[in-house]
């Protein structure tokens, strides 16, 4: 099998002093179809803008966000969720901002959950740079800005995705080969 070639860095977008990463290899669009990255407070404003300007900033997130429960971090022998913005889903589940061949309709903006991860990057890495994200996101819940107000309007509507530990069950559980077909009994 070809070796994968590794993704381009783009340095015209960072955050957090982390470059961008592109790249729509199979395997990397998969988290697209199951587990959409989370957006930083930074994202918020940024989409929205790009994507409806001058619309209400709730009205907006209201169609195009839910409400995650958010990654489960351990700290000082203690674990809880930090809360995080994600993007909508379409019916099958799949980010709402994917296309049909598998594209990302909003790649220039694309939250930091999606934009500065992939999947040729190292555990350590892809770690140094979530567990930054998350710290923006928790000052963001300690100083009840606008990203946390979203979220909690959000899930006061019921629009909530999944935990992301069950985002990665199910696409642990599509990655494996049924058990139905041809040949298996
Ligand atoms: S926003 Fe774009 S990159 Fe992120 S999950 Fe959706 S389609 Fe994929």
């Amino acid at each position: 099998m070809a070796a994968h070639p590794l993704p381009t860095i783009d340095p015209d977008r960072t955050e957090f002093g982390f470059a961008r990463s592109v790249c729509a290899c199979a395997v990397c669009t998969r988290s697209c179809r199951f587990i959409p990255g989370y957006l930083v407070p930074a994202d918020l404003a940024r989409l929205a803008q790009h994507l409806a300007p001058g619309e209400d900033l709730c009205a907006w997130s209201r169609g195009h966000l839910l409400a995650s429960p958010g990654a489960l971090v351990l700290r000082q022998g203690r674990v809880f969720r930090i809360p995080t913005l994600v993007p909508a889903r379409r019916e099958d589940a799949a980010c709402r901002f994917l296309t049909s061949d598998s594209r990302c309709s909003i790649h220039a903006v694309a939250p930091f959950g999606c934009a500065f991860f992939d999947d040729h990057q190292t555990a350590a890495e892809s770690d140094r740079r979530s567990q930054r994200g998350l710290q923006a996101v928790l000052a963001a819940w300690q100083n009840g800005d606008a990203y946390a107000q979203v979220w909690i309007m959000l899930a006061k509507a019921g629009l909530v995705a999944p935990p992301p530990e069950v985002c990665r069950a199910r696409m642990r559980q599509a990655d494996k080969p049924s058990l139905n077909e041809k040949g298996d009994v």
